[in-house]
């Protein structure tokens, strides 16, 4: 059970989660409806989030929980991302805040980094939920640039190149990205010798 309806994030967890043997569903394909976010960091909201899904849907959960956190402005709008102009604002709404925020903010000070942690419970009530993370160290550039991944990825220019992550491929981004490198970290200690599958 996937404790997300966020299609961005569904597509690469999928194509991440693809060589493992395992079927993922939805919590919105079980009509199961969304935990509120309502902890103070990235584990507390993914850790939430997986025991809620796991709850509803008598099964074992993944779930993760990530943002975006800018130098140049303290960390924001890290656990707020996905509502950072406002409860119900569209991802376009909170990409175009962010970049009018840092319109005064000059190159060399325009640092950023993704954060993504991974939450993994057998049960509701698992005693020893699996837990990994993943950063991925950039910058935010003025125009938006690609059609690729979502969320601020238009703005996002990963270290080291000059490409937006919009503009990477599928592949490329779950290579690089906070998300693929906390989902393999997660897989590694799924499959190690010795984890109990269920409790
Ligand atoms: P969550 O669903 O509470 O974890 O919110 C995650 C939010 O962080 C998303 O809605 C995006 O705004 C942002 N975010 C996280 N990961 C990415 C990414 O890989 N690309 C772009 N935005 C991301």
């Amino acid at each position: 059970m996937l404790a997300s309806g966020n299609a961005g994030k569904l597509r690469e967890l999928s194509a991440l989660l693809a060589p493992l043997r395992l079927e993922l569903l939805t919590q919105d394909s079980r009509g199961i409806r969304a935990a509120e976010e309502t902890g103070a960091s990235f584990l507390d909201n993914a850790l939430l989030k997986a025991r809620h899904a796991a709850r509803m849907a008598a099964l074992p959960a993944l779930a993760d929980d990530s943002g975006l956190e800018v130098d140049a402005l303290g960390g924001r709008p890290g656990v707020r991302s996905a509502r950072y102009a406002g409860e119900n604002a569209s991802a376009a709404q909170n990409l175009a805040l962010l970049v009018r925020e840092l319109t005064a903010v000059p190159e060399g000070r325009r640092g950023a980094h993704y954060q993504c942690v991974i939450v993994f419970v057998r049960s509701w009530d698992d005693p020893a939920p699996l837990i990994a993370h993943g950063s991925w160290e950039g910058a935010i550039a003025r125009d938006s640039r690609g059609t690729g991944g979502f969320g601020y990825d238009p703005v996002f220019v990963p270290a080291g190149g000059a490409r937006t992550a919009a503009e990477l491929s599928p592949a490329e981004k779950n290579l690089a990205s906070h998300r693929g490198k906390a989902l393999r970290a997660l897989i590694a200690m799924l499959t190690a010798p010795g984890y109990i599958p269920a409790p």
